[in-house]
């Protein structure tokens, strides 16, 4: 007979209970006593019980007893459904008076056996009775004087002698601690690590093993695996005379389990039982499938087990630990890959903060790129390089970033701006640079004349002073807090190639550099989805040629600027399609507005007319000209490819050079490219035309042929709704969700930030959607596009490579309408990877 009362079980075997009627460690107990552990005599009340025991409503407490036999001595302990809930604390010894005192006192004499009496009676005074701790302090008693002193201060605060009765000492503990349970912060608490409103709390009434008295008694910990790395090891602690997890808090007293030169060792004192412990370790893991810790006590030479749970763990250890189970066979592979979350890999792939560092926070922003990095103030890019020069570990500040800043961001170890969102410049070149990064940290300013950030309550940082970005968190952090290493080792490769077997949607990177194509590739991706080309402008002195070429006054004297370029370009894409070897590489046409290359204040015009021999006027007139009210509708992307036809045809000709470059050295190529900002089929057909025939040209010039695929991004409404008649001159689509989220809600991606906070805290918007993919707007405008599209050109190939497209609510929704790949930050793809996989198991 296992159910003693209602809702009490007493846990054999054979007794019907589950994790989510009893909670996880009655369950876990049960196991351990079909395992024939040592578990000693244990009741489960269920959720159920205990919700009527906050209520006062409680077992009669006689068949609560009855099982544990004369004169018990009890352990409570909490079980809710998900360990990680929490749940009051355990309170030993229940039964401790007078009479079990005296008892005691023969058996395992007096000093143990006040010890234990006075343990239960602060206890007890200060969970269930509720008084002051304070009070219960004897720092100048000891022995029978302290356990006297409790009892009177017991009685004088509570007014009423301390409860001799164990079923009403039971009965209370029982009550207090349900009722903690429902208490507000505790509450607060559980929810914040993802339990429901109404999770339950069950409750586990253990028979004590003692841990004090003759022989060998005592209590400790043993898990076998390293908690940091994941890797076996026999790690815990062993205290004598001690009860509970007290070898864990008495560092001084407590002894380490396996013997080395540390001293002595639970395994010289007690082999037996070390080699039993050892034995139940390997059987816990093997059958319960995971590693778990085991609490234990030893009565007079004696073994029992009280308690398992699951190892606490680093992110690098979950990820060992899953692997190193599914290799030994004990869990399949799939369940391997389901174990470990997404964001323990994106810990894995960047320093931390440790989390046990001490945090001193500036000021909180978008965390935008993931990572932590610690370096010196610089308020410019040039400081950045100059820092870099000098071997010196720099955080590049500014209002927001530019293009012209894109080598500072390079030098720099981290970037903090005080403007801008998910998608501004800083945030997708921080992740494409794995480079971490705080955005939009509005209560920031910078204060030029002193060179020093100002940062909320007026603390002022100055230019060389050391700070710390946490682009996990978004967070600011004065000075330079202990970090962890980012651990890529074999296991993490293992889990991301079952992750590959499983998972039904390709995976590419958005990489712009030979050094983010490198990236790419050691991370697996299965090509390059996005290569933005703008940033190929600024290096080295291409800056200077491209405000030649705006100064051009003929289609010819452009041309001839442009062929300046042309070798580099050529190089660049070279370097791209070896690195990415056979793999598809797709590379998107110019898109920046023209008057982004131009100073826009008065002392670099004037440097650009010395440097052009070129009046003043000349340079004013030409940025006055190129001004656009409205940038990002205006003239960028396939319109200045219409407009302005060389700076294609350009870099048309550069990629199909390269093509023929990388191929004579007997390397495979699959070049794609893309047109960028389409609306019309027109648009696509003008410049379909144009790159066949430089297409056609470099193949006679150079006597070879090639291959490569045409197609268009999709980052305007209009290009999704017009997808059917569009496809017809592209072989791919690939939708640009930064611009089609911005042309969508109609809100700029360089501006939303200001109010951003504020719509989503009044719930206007759920989550910024330039972060979180709206699957109800933009995401029916991918579901249109892509339908129309395949009605067009049944074997279109369909992708997304906005920043969405790394994440998991995203990959979900580009899988469930048939996407062929999804595309993001080189950083972002082994986690694409993994919650590809995932979403498929
Ligand atoms: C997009 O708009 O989603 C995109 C990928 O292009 P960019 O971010 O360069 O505008
Ligand atoms: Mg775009």
């Amino acid at each position: 007979q296992t159910s003693i009362y209602p809702d009490v079980t007493l846990i054999t075997p054979t007794a019907q209970m589950s994790p989510s009627m009893h909670g996880g460690r009655a369950k876990c107990l049960q196991r351990l006593i079909r395992l024939d552990m040592p578990v000693p005599t244990t009741l489960a009340l269920s959720f159920a019980a205990v919700q009527r025991c906050a209520k006062g409503q409680l077992p009669p407490v006689e068949s609560l007893l009855e099982p544990f036999g004369e004169m018990p001595l009890l352990s409570v302990r909490p079980s809710s459904q998900d360990p990680d809930w929490g749940g009051p604390g355990a309170i030993l010894n229940i039964g401790m008076n007078a009479v079990s005192h005296r008892h005691l006192t023969k058996r395992v004499g007096e000093a143990a056996a006040t010890a234990l009496y006075l343990r239960f009676v602060q206890s007890y005074a200060v969970h269930v009775a509720r008084l002051d701790p304070e009070v219960f302090d004897f720092p100048n008693l000891t022995g029978i004087h302290a356990l006297h002193a409790a009892l009177d201060t017991f009685e004088a605060e509570a007014e009423e002698p301390f409860p001799q009765d164990v079923g009403v000492q039971l009965s209370e503990v029982l009550r207090s601690m349900a009722r903690a349970w429902d208490g507000t912060s505790a509450r607060l608490l559980r929810e914040a690590k993802g339990a429901p409103v109404d999770a339950g709390l069950g409750l586990v009434v253990q028979a004590m093993a003692l841990g004090v008295g003759d022989g060998e008694s005592g209590s400790g910990v043993i898990q076998y695996v390293n908690a940091t790395t994941g890797q076996p090891q026999v790690v815990g602690r062993y205290l004598s005379q001690s009860q509970g997890r007290d070898a864990l808090n008495d560092k001084a007293g407590a002894i380490y389990l396996t013997s080395d030169q540390r001293g002595p060792a639970l395994e010289d004192i007690c082999p037996d039982v070390f080699a039993q412990l050892l034995a139940y370790g390997w059987t816990a893991r093997s059958r319960l499938r995971e590693e778990m810790q085991i609490e234990f006590t030893l009565e007079d030479g004696v073994l029992h087990i009280l308690d398992a749970v699951r190892v606490q763990r680093s992110s690098r250890a979950q990820v060992q630990i899953a692997v190193d189970l599914a290799s030994d066979g004990i869990i399949p592979r799939e369940e391997a890959v389901m174990r470990v979350p997404s964001n323990a890999l994106s810990e894995m792939l960047h320093r931390q903060v440790d989390p046990a560092a001490v945090r001193d926070v500036i000021v909180r922003g978008i965390a935008a790129s993931p990572g932590a990095a610690t370096g010196r103030i610089v308020l410019t890019a040039a400081e950045a390089q100059a820092s870099a020069a000098r071997g010196e570990a720099c955080v590049l500040v500014r209002r927001e970033t530019t293009p012209e800043d894109i080598r500072g961001m390079h030098a720099a170890q981290a970037v903090l701006t005080m403007r801008g969102g998910i998608t501004s410049h800083a945030a997708v070149i921080g992740r494409g640079l794995g480079v971490p990064c705080v955005v939009g940290a509005s209560d920031l300013t910078i204060d030029r004349k002193r060179g020093q950030i100002v940062a909320p309550g007026g603390r002022r940082f100055a230019v060389g002073e050391t700070i710390t970005i946490d682009g996990t968190t978004g967070t600011v952090l004065a000075g330079s807090p202990q970090m962890l290493e980012a651990t890529l080792d074999a296991s993490f490769q293992t889990l991301l190639s079952w992750a590959d077997d499983f998972r039904d949607i390709g995976v590419r990177a958005n990489a712009d550099t030979p050094a983010d194509a490198q990236t790419a590739s050691n991370f697996a991706a299965e090509g390059i989805g996005l290569c933005r080309t703008e940033h190929m402008f600024f290096e080295g002195d291409r800056l200077g040629v491209m405000r030649e070429m705006i100064f051009a006054e003929t289609a010819d004297d452009r041309r001839a600027v442009l062929d300046r370029l042309l070798p580099m370009q050529r190089n660049d894409f070279a370097e791209l399609f070896a690195i990415m070897q056979g793999r598809p590489v797709c590379i998107r046409l110019f898109d920046m507005p023209l008057h982004e290359f131009l100073p826009y204040d008065k002392a670099g015009q004037r440097d650009l007319a010395e440097q052009l021999a070129m009046p003043l006027t000349a340079v004013t007139d030409r940025v006055q000209a190129l001004s656009e009210y409205n940038p990002m509708l205006g003239m960028r992307g396939v319109r200045q490819g219409i407009a302005i036809p060389e700076i294609y045809e350009m870099q048309a000709r550069a990629i199909f050079e390269a093509v023929a470059d990388v191929a004579a050295r007997g390397l495979v190529v699959q070049p794609e490219i893309m047109i960028p900002l389409i609306s019309a089929m027109r648009e696509v057909e003008l410049i379909k035309v144009r790159v066949d025939s430089v297409a056609r040209a470099v193949q006679s010039e150079m006597g070879v042929t090639f291959a490569f695929k045409l197609g268009v991004m999709v980052e305007t409404p209009r290009a999704a709704l017009r997808a059917q008649d569009i496809v017809k001159h592209a072989s791919f689509l690939s939708f640009g969700t930064n611009d089609l989220t911005q042309m969508t809600y109609g809100l700029s991606r360089d501006d939303a930030g200001r109010f951003m906070s504020t719509y989503v805290q009044q719930g206007v918007y759920e989550e910024d959607p330039f972060h979180t993919l709206d699957l109800d707007g933009v995401g029916e405008l991918l579901a249109i596009g892509a339908a129309r599209g395949r009605a067009g050109r049944p074997d279109v190939v369909v992708s997304i490579c906005g920043e969405h497209g790394g994440t998991r609510a995203a990959i979900g929704f580009c899988r469930a309408q048939g996407f062929n790949y999804v595309s993001c930050s080189p950083f972002r793809v082994p986690l694409a990877r993994l919650s590809a996989a995932q979403l498929a198991l």
